[in-house]
C-alpha cells in the first residue's frame, strides 16, 4: 500500500510517499515537506494557521505596546502615593477639599462636632474628595488623583478600609509635588495655630476630635493663690530637664494629679495650661469597655508629639469595675494594665500625664507612688480669694466696691461651700448686671441651682 486509507474524504490531507522521498530524506526536511503539503492542501487548515499566525502577531503587538507605554510612563509620568496611615493624608484631603481648581464628581462627606466650653455642640461639613479620580491643575501642572480603599485590607483596629490616594503628574513636573504637600502641611497647621487639638482613641491610634478649639486663656481658670504658678512652674521646671533626666538615666515623664470636688476647675485649668503651653491634649477614657491593656500600652506609647495625656476621673474607671463586675461587665482596663502602661512608657520626648479624680480616698495608693504621680494637689471649692477674683474677671476690675459688697453679702450666708463651676454660672446669668448678681447671691446656697 502505497498511499493512506481510501476512507479519508477529499478533504483529508493525503500525503503521498513520492512526495516524501522528494525532502532530503532527514526527519525535518520531511515534517516541512508534510506541513507544507498539509497546509496547501486543506484550506481550512490554512485559513486556521493564518489566524493563529495573525492572532499571535497581535498578542506579541499588544504585550509590546503595553511594555513601551509602561516605558513611557515610567518615563513620561511620575506617581506619588500617600497612605491613610501617613500623617500627610488628612492634611492632603483638608487641601484638596479648599481646593478651587479641581474637577470631582466622587465627594465624600466629612462631619465634625465641635464642643464649646460651655457644653453646646456645633456641627460643620466639609466635602473632602471621595474614593475614585480626580483632576486638578497645581501651579500650571496636570495631576490625577486616584483615591482608591483597598477593598480587602481593613485596618483592623477600628475597622475601616485602608485607603491610599495616588497622584499622578509628568515627570517635568515631579517637583511640585513637595510644594503641594508643603501648603496642605501649612493649611492644616495654620487651622491649628493658637487652637489645642483635643485627640482621642480611635482604635490603637489617636485622632482629632473635632474641630481645633480656641485656646483657654490660662488667666480665665482662678485658682486658689498660688496654685496655678507653682504647677506651671513645676511643669516648665521638667519640660527644661529632659538632658538632667538623660544623663541620670531616669525616663523622661513626670504625672500630676489634680483632685478635688467637681465643677473646681481641674480639667479647665489642664485645657488652659496646654494652651499655655502650646501643646495639644490626648484624652482616654479608662472605663471605656473595648480599651484593653495592650490598647492602652499601645496608645500611651504613641501619643502625638507636643501633647498633655489626660486620664479623667482615674478613681470612677476601676471602682465601677468592681461594682459592676458581678453585674456581668467590665472595663477592659485592669488596674495593673494602667500602672505597667505609666511604667512602660519609653519614649524619647517629654511626657506630661495629668489625672483627675473627685474621690483620691479612693484611689490604690499604688497608682500614688513618685514615678506614677510625681505632684498631687488639691483643686478645691472657690475660697474668698478666688470668689473675689472671679468676680473681679467678669465684672471688671473698676468695680472693686460692688465686688466687697458680694463678698459682704456671701459672708452673710454663713459662706456655704461653693463652687467655681456655680459662681460661673451665676455670672454668666448676669452678664452685664454686677448689681442683679449681688442681689442674687442666695442662689449660692442650693449647689444644684439651675438658672
Ligand atoms: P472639674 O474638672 O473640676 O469638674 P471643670 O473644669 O470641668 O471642673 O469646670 C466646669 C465649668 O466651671 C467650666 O465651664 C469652667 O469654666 C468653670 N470653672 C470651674 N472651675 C473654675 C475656675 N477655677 N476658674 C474658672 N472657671 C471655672
Amino acid at each position: 500500500m502505497n498511499s493512506l486509507p481510501a476512507t479519508a474524504n477529499s478533504n483529508t490531507p493525503v500525503v503521498s510517499l513520492e512526495k516524501l522521498k522528494e525532502t532530503d530524506g532527514s526527519f525535518k526536511g520531511m515534517a516541512s515537506g508534510l506541513l507544507e503539503d498539509v497546509m496547501k492542501g486543506n484550506p481550512y487548515f490554512a485559513a486556521g494557521g493564518g489566524l493563529m499566525l495573525l492572532g499571535t502577531g497581535l498578542a506579541l503587538l499588544k504585550s509590546g505596546i503595553t511594555r513601551v507605554s509602561g516605558l513611557a510612563y515610567r518615563q513620561m509620568l511620575v506617581d506619588l502615593e500617600i497612605p491613610s496611615k501617613d500623617k500627610s493624608y488628612l492634611w492632603f484631603l483638608e487641601w484638596m477639599s479648599q481646593y478651587k481648581h479641581r474637577s470631582s464628581r466622587h465627594l465624600s462627606v466629612e462631619t465634625n462636632y465641635t464642643q464649646h466650653n460651655n457644653g453646646s455642640i456645633s456641627t460643620s461639613f466639609s466635602l473632602v474628595p471621595g474614593p475614585g479620580k480626580h483632576l486638578i491643575k497645581y501651579e500650571g501642572a496636570w495631576m490625577l488623583i486616584n483615591r482608591e480603599r483597598s477593598g480587602k485590607l481593613l485596618d483592623m483596629t477600628n475597622g475601616t478600609p485602608f485607603e491610599t490616594i495616588t497622584l499622578t503628574t509628568l515627570y517635568r513636573d515631579r517637583n511640585k509635588f513637595p510644594s503641594l504637600l508643603e501648603e496642605a502641611k501649612r493649611m492644616a497647621l495654620k487651622t491649628r495655630e493658637g487652637k489645642t487639638v483635643i485627640y482621642t482613641s480611635w482604635g490603637q491610634e489617636w485622632r482629632p476630635f473635632g474641630q481645633p478649639r480656641m485656646k483657654r486663656l490660662i488667666d480665665s481658670v482662678v485658682l486658689d493663690k498660688g496654685i496655678k504658678e507653682s504647677i506651671i512652674d513645676d511643669v516648665q521646671d521638667f519640660l527644661t530637664s529632659g538632658q538632667w533626666y538623660h544623663d541620670r538615666g531616669i525616663p523622661y515623664r513626670r504625672g500630676y494629679l489634680l483632685y478635688g470636688p467637681p465643677g473646681s476647675g481641674k480639667t479647665s485649668f489642664i485645657q488652659s495650661l496646654a494652651g499655655y503651653l502650646d501643646y495639644n491634649i490626648c484624652i482616654l477614657n479608662l472605663s471605656e469597655t473595648n480599651l484593653t491593656d495592650d490598647r492602652l500600652n499601645y496608645l500611651m506609647n504613641h501619643i502625638p508629639e507636643r501633647s498633655i495625656l489626660l486620664l479623667e476621673d482615674v478613681d470612677a474607671a476601676f471602682n465601677k469595675r468592681s461594682q459592676t463586675d458581678e453585674k456581668g461587665y467590665s472595663s477592659g482596663v485592669t488596674f495593673s494594665g494602667l500602672l505597667n502602661a505609666l511604667d512602660g512608657v519609653a519614649s524619647a520626648e517629654e511626657m506630661l500625664t495629668f489625672m483627675t479624680s473627685n474621690h483620691p480616698e479612693r484611689l490604690d495608693p499604688a497608682l500614688l507612688r513618685p514615678g506614677r504621680v510625681d505632684y498631687k494637689v488639691l483643686i478645691d471649692n472657690a475660697s474668698i480669694y478666688q470668689i473675689e477674683r472671679m468676680f473681679l474677671r467678669f465684672y471688671g476690675e473698676t468695680h472693686r466696691e460692688l465686688c466687697d459688697e458680694f463678698l459682704e453679702q456671701f459672708k452673710t450666708l454663713g459662706l456655704p461651700t461653693v463652687s467655681a463651676a456655680q459662681l460661673q454660672g451665676l455670672f454668666v446669668y448676669n452678664k452685664r448686671d454686677p448689681k442683679k448678681a449681688i442681689e442674687m447671691v442666695e442662689v449660692l446656697k442650693q449647689p444644684n441651682h439651675v438658672f
